[in-house]
């Protein structure tokens, strides 16, 4: 009846919207592009997108911090540790998996040629070592200072340079033929550092922060009841967010097409590796994480992601997996009603480490690398890429084209050169979005999954709540 199609739109408003944004800005697009706009045009144009972005990493700090630390203090820590453990067997696992199929693709489809004639563009990158590397990831854990954790990223480590210096030395100890030169290498910081947040470091910082809470019961009340209140009043704020997203939408998917280079230079190897990430992610996201939500909780996962859609499509419309944060916890928590303690805890944990088309991707492209310059990689070093593949993904920011940053870390542990980034950078925005969407599918998903398995605990703790009221 006229009723009941009415209701399907209300209740489908917001995902209806989206596509329908999607669609339109894919349209507009491609009608724009033989206008071939100004730098300056396409930024005008975009406008609106560019303010979305803006709208939902300001709320990102808040939510993420207000999450985890009521989602923490309300479970015991027993509980919580439990659940913790689970998310990160579910994280390992899943990244584990999706490097293999990253790994795997590439290994069959073979899409670099083992000739570097037909890339044009190339660029610098700075170099940096492997350990270097492991060793800045630990050190963005612990941020000497919360307040800069809330402004900057820090990649200093990442841009490490080195110079050859060179100076003439004239003292007859170090020169005893006189006045020599010397010269030596120096590694200098690269003064410099991302905008937005140090998730790693605020993570970590909030889940002891809320254990600690947690532990302190009545004496930790009022900060619970602050953060709880703080986190109730974000997405509030989200939920109206949420209605301005499909014009936010539309205009960063047209503003993307009105600028992308001319689609011709997808051919070749660079088209064929693009046709390698897409089929290895769409393996990852639409079979393997499906098909163990299913085997873990016997739930049809087409339902659960289908709840899940308009964080999906904004995954793919902002390339920020942390950006879509927000989006993310309304769908989850709405559509498909996971338990708010689960998502408050696991969800900024996986947005921040959890990234499975990052990892995917950084073991392909790294692949892809070596057989462009045809590079023989033996089984340690596709092993090794294996492993610094998925330190990579953790370490990336939820942020547009981190995995590009953090994939020197993949490219140096085998003596692949870094600067052949470049070579790979002209199709990034577009595999960006997709390994963005397949991380954000990673983590909800993640989210139902250890709902399923925790819901004794939950259970158990409702129980106790409900007998505490009852008591008084
Ligand atoms: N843009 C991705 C994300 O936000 C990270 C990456 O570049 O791989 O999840």
């Amino acid at each position: 009846t006229k009723d009941d199609v009415k209701g399907f739109f209300i209740r489908n408003a917001f995902v209806i919207l989206t596509i329908a944004a999607v669609v339109i800005g894919i349209i507009l697009g491609f009608a724009l592009r033989p206008y071939k706009m100004s730098y300056r045009d396409i930024k005008f144009f975009s406008f609106p997108g560019e303010l979305l972005m803006r709208m939902l990493q300001m709320l990102v700090l808040p939510l993420l911090v207000s999450s985890l630390i009521t989602g923490i203090a309300a479970l015991d820590s027993r509980a919580s540790g439990k659940m913790g453990m689970r998310a990160v067997v579910y994280y390992t696992v899943t990244t584990v998996i999706a490097v293999f199929i990253g790994i795997v693709m590439v290994l069959i489809i073979h899409p670099g040629k083992g000739s570097k004639d037909e890339f044009s563009k190339q660029q610098q990158i700075e170099q940096v070592s492997a350990a270097d590397a492991f060793l800045d990831l630990i050190r963005n854990m612990f941020p000497p200072n919360l307040v800069e954790a809330c402004t900057k990223q820090f990649k200093t480590q990442y841009a490490k340079r080195i110079v050859h210096v060179t100076m003439t030395v004239n003292d007859t100890l170090f020169a005893p033929n006189g006045s020599q030169e010397i010269t030596r290498e120096e590694m200098i910081p690269v003064p410099g550092s991302v905008n937005g947040i140090n998730a790693l470091g605020l993570v970590v910082f909030s889940i002891c922060f809320g254990l600690i809470i947690g532990n302190m019961r009545e004496q930790g009340q009022p900060l619970k009841d602050f953060f709880d209140c703080l986190n109730e009043a974000i997405m509030r704020l989200v939920a109206i967010i949420m209605w301005y997203a499909p014009i936010g939408i539309l205009f960063l998917i047209a503003g993307k097409i009105v600028e992308m280079d001319d689609i011709s230079a997808m051919g070749g190897q660079l088209g064929m590796y693009t046709i390698t990430v897409i089929c290895g992610l769409l393996v990852h996201a639409i079979f393997v994480l499906p098909t163990l939500y299913f085997v873990i909780t016997r739930k049809n996962p087409f339902v659960f992601i289908g709840g899940l859609l308009q964080a999906l499509i904004t995954a793919l419309g902002t390339s920020s997996s942390s950006a879509t944060l927000p989006i993310t916890f309304k769908c989850l928590e709405e559509n498909n009603k996971v338990d708010k303690r689960v998502t408050r805890f696991v969800l900024p944990v996986g947005a921040t480490i959890n990234m499975d088309g990052t990892a995917l991707y950084e073991a392909l492209a790294a692949i892809f690398i070596a057989q462009v310059n045809d590079y023989q990689l033996n089984f340690g070093q596709i092993l090794t890429i294996s492993i610094t593949a998925t330190a990579a993904s953790i370490g990336a920011a939820g942020i547009p084209q981190a995995g590009l940053v953090t994939m020197v870390i993949v490219l140096t542990s085998v003596g692949l050169p870094t600067d052949d980034i470049s070579l790979i950078i002209a199709v990034d925005w577009l595999l960006d979005r997709l390994r963005t969407t397949t991380n954000v599918l990673g983590d909800s998903i993640g989210a139902g999954i250890v709902e399923h398995l925790s819901c004794h605990e939950l259970q158990t703790k409702d129980a106790e709540v409900g007998n505490a009221v009852v008591e008084e």
